[in-house]
């Protein structure tokens, strides 16, 4: 099968996906792959190296600095068997590289155009998840020329509807690039301000006291659930550092939660998945309160997928080691591709 990985991207989230690429080399079996890469540099260019043909032992090899030929998007071959888009948040986890690839006509691992589009932005995925009565924190939502408009209303609409503690978020991103917790009118402007960096929308978010468990989604139309795992961040929340940078934070895998909440929790994976026509996968996050309710957070169409990342360990701990997680994705994608045909 030749096999083409897209990796890097125009996104706040670059490095993590070179470190995802270097496992998934790692982890394929080369009989049965013929691997292609493509490699997408911070500014959007489609670096197209040699087949691989041996592990990578630094990701500069994979970055290909001299020696790769620069490719148009729509050029791209449409003789690869799939194509596998290790790529997170903007351009990339959000339907855009998608909506190429079905162009193209050239299958693909993971979430269709719809899902990773409604995925990625948080407002349309919590009006999503509303729709489908899935319980959530109260939310607001504000675009850059409204908030510009009138400051102080935009801030007086939130302490109304949302109070302290508050969570600002770029609508569409992820790795918590851009997200500030605000106590107070002064920390809450300096959020507005910094969120607006990253997106033209924001997202409010009522901030809760809860436990936080993840589940990872696997499946087209029949679905599977992973064992859950909470996160234990040391620090206030769950921001990039935490996420990259130290090595404080806790994975428990499984949860030690009450089998009914992990059943809740299940349910709702299931519920959201469908809601926003997901397929393949997806990791879903869910906040636990100190009495029992459960409330969904968001989705991950395309979650961190190194080894130690939370999705591959959740269906590691559920009996499906790395090298076959990518394979079942793979099977996953081309069964898709073939029900469309
Ligand atoms: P990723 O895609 O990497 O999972 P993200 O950038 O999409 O992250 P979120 O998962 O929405 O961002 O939030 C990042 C972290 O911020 C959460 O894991 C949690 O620690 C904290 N957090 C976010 N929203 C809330 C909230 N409403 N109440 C309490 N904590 C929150
Ligand atoms: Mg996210
Ligand atoms: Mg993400
Ligand atoms: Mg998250």
């Amino acid at each position: 099968m030749k096999l083409c990985l897209l990796y890097g991207g125009k996104s706040a989230e670059h490095e993590v996906s070179l470190q995802t690429a270097k496992a998934v080399i790692h982890a394929l079996d080369m009989n049965k792959f013929d691997i292609f890469p493509i490699f997408i540099t911070k500014e959007g260019k489609w670096i197209q190296g040699p087949q691989i043909t041996e592990t990578i032992q630094d990701i500069k090899q994979l970055q290909f600095s001299n020696g790769g030929n620069e490719l148009m998007p729509q050029s791209l071959n449409a003789d690869y068997d799939m194509v596998f888009p290790l790529l997170h948040g903007p351009n990339g986890e959000d339907g855009t590289v998608q909506g190429l690839l079905e162009i193209l006509n050239i299958p693909y691992v993971g979430n269709g155009v719809l899902a990773s589009s409604a995925g990625m932005d948080k407002v349309v995925m919590k009006n999503i998840f509303a729709q489908a009565g899935l319980e959530q924190v109260e939310y607001v939502s504000f675009i850059r020329s409204t908030w510009d408009a009138d400051r102080e209303a935009a801030y007086k609409l939130v302490e109304e509807k949302i109070g302290y503690p508050s969570f600002v978020k770029p609508a569409n991103l992820g790795s918590s690039v851009g997200i500030s917790k605000c106590d107070n009118r002064d920390e809450l402007e300096a959020a507005f301000e910094d969120a607006f960096r990253y997106d033209r929308k924001i997202i409010i978010e009522e901030g809760v006291i809860a436990r936080e468990v993840e589940v990872g989604v696997l499946g087209n139309d029949e679905l599977a659930c992973s064992v859950a795992g909470e996160i234990v961040p040391k620090k206030e929340f769950y921001d990039y550092e935490a996420k990259y940078a130290d090595d404080t934070t806790e994975l428990m895998i499984p949860a030690d939660i009450p089998e009914k909440s992990y059943d809740e929790i299940r349910k709702m994976a299931f519920m959201a998945y469908k809601a926003l026509d997901c397929s393949g996968l997806a990791r879903m996050d869910f906040f636990v309160t100190s009495d029992g309710r459960v409330l969904i957070n968001e989705v991950n169409t395309m979650p961190g997928f190194t080894p130690a990342s939370m999705f591959p360990l959740l269906w590691k701990n559920t009996g499906v080691p790395y090298p076959e997680l990518i394979e079942r994705l793979v099977d996953l994608g081309r069964q898709r591709y073939e029900e469309k045909q």
